[in-house]
């Protein structure tokens, strides 16, 4: 008996891979010590429509009617001066699915990623992909973490999950692919594939908050680093936070690496994306941790792109969950 979402879960990796690759490529060929230098963003510009267009292409063989809220739309790629990066995102595309398209139909996967999550009339799709193509942008232009993020929405619940870390190691080599199915658990394997068995992965076991490490942003204006700060001395953590780009963070509360990732709010009126959190938040959940927002309550996807119901997030290995809430209650008042 074939199990619940397993064809979606195999397009889905099939296209996190895909994707990751597209990824690899334009980081091999333009991101550069002068890009770097220049804060250039255009490898990041790049590679963020390349690897769109190749996960909606991707979904669209296998599953045609299914919508994608995707972080990106064509509207700046069309406008005639960008003519230079569009071509490149064409050649992209081309090498990854291995068969080259036109720039028109190349925009139009782009905007397949264009969907609300919401039906006609109101209230939300009942099913729906949510895809961020490049998360961390500033990790991939820094060489350090990023990831491709891939889940789907039935009913308002995060189902699957997929997380392509180009540069999280396993077994000494790099890249990751974190699978999580509802009810199904995590796996990991190399992003790489090579015929590798997926090992399950579970959270720490840690359960003295104090013994805890926890991960936040390398970017201080996503998350508060001195709330958490400050929340770390509450539970008397000793050890200094691990700080990284993107939904790698869950990927390493998943694997046991860390036992808290901490996103603070550092603004009133930021609401955090589905796109940043879907993914992620299953890939913990199934590990056996916890994903709630800052004051407890679990992340509502049911408001299309955003999590507008939630203030930002806390994910546990779920023993010290209540402990950290309550913490992070202690310090935001
Ligand atoms: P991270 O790599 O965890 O720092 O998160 C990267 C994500 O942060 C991006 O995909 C943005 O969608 C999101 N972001 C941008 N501004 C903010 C903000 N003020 N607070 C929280 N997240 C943000
Ligand atoms: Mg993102």
């Amino acid at each position: 008996m074939t199990s619940q979402w397993s064809d979606e879960k195999e397009a889905a990796v099939a296209a996190v891979r895909c994707a990751a690759s597209v990824c690899l490529a334009v980081q091999r060929q333009l991101v550069t010590a002068q890009t770097i230098e220049k804060k250039d963003r255009s490898p990041v510009t790049v590679a963020d429509f390349a690897s769109q267009a190749v996960v909606c292409a991707k979904l669209m063989e296998s599953f045609p009617d299914d919508g994608v809220v995707g972080e990106e739309d064509s509207r700046v790629l069309r406008e005639e001066d960008q003519s230079g990066v569009l071509a490149s995102v064409v050649d992209h595309v081309a090498t990854g699915l291995g068969k080259t398209s036109d720039s028109g139909q190349v925009l139009d996967w782009i905007d397949r990623g264009g969907a609300t999550g919401q039906q006609q009339g109101g209230g939300h799709a009942a099913r729906f992909w949510t895809l961020d193509p490049i998360d961390g942008t500033k990790g991939f232009l820094r060489g350090e973490q990023y990831a491709v993020a891939l889940a789907l929405i039935e009913n308002g619940q995060v189902v699957l999950g997929v997380l392509g870390c180009p540069n999280l190691s396993i077994d000494g080599g790099g890249g990751v692919l974190l699978v999580a199915v509802r009810g199904q658990g995590t796996w990991i394997e190399p992003l790489n594939g090579g015929g590798t068995t997926p090992k399950r992965v579970h959270v720490s076991a840690v359960s003295d908050p104090s013994g805890a490490r926890f991960c936040e942003s390398v970017e201080s204006g996503h998350s508060s680093q001195s709330d958490a700060q400050k929340v770390a001395q509450q539970l008397g953590i000793t050890a200094e936070p691990v700080r990284m780009d993107s939904q790698a963070k869950y990927a390493t509360v998943a694997r046991g690496e860390a036992s808290i990732y901490l996103r603070l709010p550092t603004r009133a009126d930021y609401v955090e994306k589905i796109w940043d959190h879907g993914a992620g938040m299953i890939v913990v959940s199934e590990a056996g941790g916890r994903v709630t927002d800052v004051a407890g309550k679990p992340l509502d996807f049911t408001h299309g792109r955003t999590l507008a119901s939630n203030r930002g997030v806390i994910a546990t290995n779920g023993s010290i969950h209540d402990v950290v809430v309550a913490a992070v209650q202690g310090v935001l008042g």
